[in-house]
């Protein structure tokens, strides 16, 4: 049943789901080519997540000290526990010089040496001469360098002339019978009406889904919204197990403390006032790679060495820093200490836990951002007509643990990549290929079924549940024994969500109905992590099975896939990691054992 609202049309070349860093980097590329580009957002483009972004883009300029792309492909491939795909590795990397350079001339402020070029920071995992020293690679605008790349993309899509649709919430793909995007349902929430983007290619750029686990650094919208219109669509999303906790979240509100702040000086402590970094990672120290650190501070936690009451936090010590430089480098990360820990930072350490903050699972594409479905004699099948880029994306560069400053780049060098191909594959203007009417009326139809909810249930308690049964059972270290109750708390989640009902059916800033549509999202994603988590009997990057604490490159070197059901039902599969590089510049990494 289609209800009695405003449904409107609307044609063009690409439709981009997202206006982050990656799906703006994708429009302004698509705008200049000539396309007819709209770009669709549930939150006005400079406040996605991608603001938030302190410390830094990652790029080797050799700006302060020697570096080279094939150190940063080591680094990367290392960092993502030799999961990532080598060839979209070698891709990002080599493209990373280019994407900073290019944002410069776009107009980003990036902070500046004493002799006027880029700034660079050293920062986890990044180092030179295949890990034999640090390297400073992280390009930073003081610590606020999201907000400069979106202010500054944002600019450069409106110079561009892209087509702009804000406030509007993306809520299904319109697939073909044939398995093909034609296009995306979007519902305005100024006016409840109902838009119908019909384009060649739809791209879903819509972020992460931190927002599953109970305390992260994400923002309130981080709820993978397009992924889970992927898997609703029958597309599997890839290695979302992963899921990177950043070791200095604040203790008890979840905001970050950007990893800049060691990569400046800083360093943790326990109770008893050890540096214990040193005895994890007796080279890197405070700045080994994120999954590494993480750890060691749960380990810590577990032995009794915990600060405060609980003895369940560890401390981050600047204030032994100039005050200079945390005024130029750091001076956001000062007022979020004191706002959020009431911490004076020259005075006193910060409290920090570990906190999820970056998905390294989504939606599989190959390094041109077409989204991948496998079929039997084909793990890299493309899906026509649709591409995902940026945090939703799983391309895969991060592998099994992202570095820090690698996102930043997946964004505008994916983002990059996917103008690329649409330029190359879309004729502006060209013809649209038929969409049979039944397909969008399921599409509305579904929504009028959600916003009709009537049971006695609450989206708040509901999301609650899921928040705590993916915080308990599929957080740092995992076992066979908690990701089975994990699995079987999700399921009570899917029966409680049935009996959901809504306190408004109005459409327009419905805030209750977006909840919901967010929640369904979720719901998806946190299935998928679980089953994959509980499916993969080895310990890799973020991954830490206490049940199976070695890497097992023999049986698990591979992407697992997870399929999830509208009732919460998930299959589980696998496709062969790329062990291959683009060009003959540079060979493979094989596997190492991964110390720093
Ligand atoms: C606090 C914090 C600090 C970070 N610091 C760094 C750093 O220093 N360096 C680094 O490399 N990485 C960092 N990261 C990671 C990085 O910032 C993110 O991975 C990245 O910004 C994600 O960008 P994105 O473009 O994929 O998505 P986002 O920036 O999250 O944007 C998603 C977009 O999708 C839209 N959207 C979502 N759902 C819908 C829907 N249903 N309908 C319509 N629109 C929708 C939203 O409106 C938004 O515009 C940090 C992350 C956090 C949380």
């Amino acid at each position: 049943m289609v209800a009695a609202y405003k449904i409107v049309e609307h044609d063009y070349d690409v439709v981009i789901v997202g206006a982050g860093g990656a799906g703006l980097r994708a429009a302004l590329g698509m705008s200049a080519a000539g396309l007819k580009t709209a770009c669709v957002s549930k939150v006005f483009p400079t406040r996605s997540h991608t603001v938030a972004a302190q410390g830094g883009i990652a790029a080797s300029l050799s700006n302060l000290d020697d570096d080279d792309w094939r150190f940063h492909m080591y680094d990367t491939v290392k960092g993502s526990d030799w999961l990532g795909d080598q060839d979209a590795i070698e891709y990002m990397v080599r493209n990373a010089a280019a994407a900073v350079i290019e944002l410069e001339n776009f107009g980003v402020p990036f902070s500046r040496t004493e002799d006027g070029r880029i700034y660079q920071r050293p920062f986890g995992g990044h180092t030179g001469d295949y890990g034999e020293r640090m390297v400073r690679r992280a390009c930073a605008a003081a610590d606020r360098t999201g907000h400069a790349i979106l202010h500054t993309l944002y600019q450069q899509s409106l110079k561009h002339q892209t087509n702009f649709f804000i406030e509007y919430f993306a809520l299904e793909l319109l697939m073909d019978d044939e398995g093909a995007c034609r296009g995306v349902v979007a519902w305005c929430l100024e006016d409840g009406s109902i838009h119908i983007f019909r384009a060649q290619t739809t791209v879903l750029a819509t972020g992460g889904y931190g927002r599953v686990y109970y305390t992260c650094t994400s923002a309130y919208t981080c709820t993978g919204d397009g992924s889970a219109m992927a898997l609703r669509a029958g597309i599997p999303l890839q290695d979302m197990e992963f899921v990177q906790f950043h070791p200095t979240g604040v203790y008890g509100a979840g905001c970050l403390i950007s990893e800049g702040v060691r990569g400046e000086g800083g360093y943790l402590t326990n109770s008893e006032g050890e540096r214990f970094m040193e005895r994890y990672a007796p080279k890197a120290k405070d700045l080994a790679s994120r999954d590494v650190v993480s750890r060691a501070m749960a380990m810590e936690i577990r032995a009794g060495k915990g600060v405060g009451p609980e003895k369940d936090y560890m401390l981050l010590h600047i204030e032994h820093l100039p005050a200079e430089i945390i005024r130029e480098r750091l001076p956001g990360i000062s007022e979020t200490a004191r706002i959020f820990a009431g911490v004076d930072t020259t005075k006193e350490p910060i409290p920090v836990c570990p906190t999820v903050h970056y998905n390294m699972g989504g939606i599989p594409t190959n390094y041109h951002a077409e989204v991948i479905r496998p079929t039997k004699d084909n793990p890299d099948a493309v899906v026509p007509g649709l591409m995902a880029i940026g945090e939703a994306a799983c391309v895969s560069v991060h592998g099994a643990n992202r570095l820090g400053c690698n996102s930043l780049l997946d964004l505008v060098v994916f983002g990059r990549s996917a103008a690329l191909r649409a330029a190359e594959t879309i004729k502006p203007n060209g013809r649209l290929p038929s969409l049979s009417k039944e397909i969008t009326d399921k599409a509305i139809g579904t929504f009028d079924q959600l916003r009709a909810a009537k049971g006695d249930g609450k989206v708040g308690e509901v999301r609650v549940d899921m928040q705590k049964a993916m915080q308990s059972n599929c957080a740092v270290f995992r076992d066979d024994a908690t990701l089975k109750e994990g699995k079987a708390k999700l399921e009570q989640v899917y029966t409680k969500a049935k009996d959901i009902g809504l306190s408004d059916q109005s459409l327009i800033w419905n805030t209750d109905l977006v909840d919901y549509l967010e929640l369904r999202n979720l719901m998806g994603q946190a299935v998928a992590t679980m089953h994959s988590a509980a499916e993969r009997p080895e310990s890799r990057g973020a991954h830490a099975r206490d049940d199976f604490p070695e890497r097992d490159d023999q049986n698990w070197m591979k992407h697992s896939l997870a399929y999830v059901d509208e009732s919460g039902k998930a299959t589980i599969a696998y496709r062969p990691v790329h062990y291959y590089t683009l060009s003959n510049d540079v060979s493979p990494f094989p596997p190492q054992k991964r110390v720093y």
